[in-house]
């Protein structure tokens, strides 16, 4: 299974054999198709299609994420980055679900 930098460098190695836009100017781009990906994800998922449809296209959002990510900031380093960013979250209170819904204030009074 590869690290988020190793994934990064094929998808690198993909854009260049395959050659796709290959900088900054196409960053924008790059996101935006990454939403379009997690849309047809969601489509997929919507309209009940094998899990696996639905899991490739949230692969090919991956990749889109991972191409703007290098053109981005092409020294980062995705697995730390990723560590420091679990560890942060793992920090924060509940706001959301039922961790949160649990100390919400009840509803308005009678
Ligand atoms: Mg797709």
């Amino acid at each position: 299974m590869p690290t988020l930098e190793e994934a990064k460098r094929k998808v690198a190695e993909l854009v260049v054999e395959k050659g796709f836009g290959n900088t900054p100017s196409e960053i924008p781009n790059k996101l935006l198709f990454a939403f379009i990906e997690l849309g047809e994800a969601g489509d997929s998922w919507k309209k009940g299609k094998p899990t696996e449809e639905t899991v490739e296209e949230l692969i090919d959002v991956i990749f889109y994420v991972l191409d703007a990510s290098r053109l981005i900031a092409p020294s980062a380093d995705l697995d730390d980055v990723f560590e420091k960013k679990l560890a942060k979250n793992m920090t924060r209170p509940h706001r959301y679900g039922e961790g949160f819904r649990d100390k919400a204030v009840p509803a308005s009074p009678p």
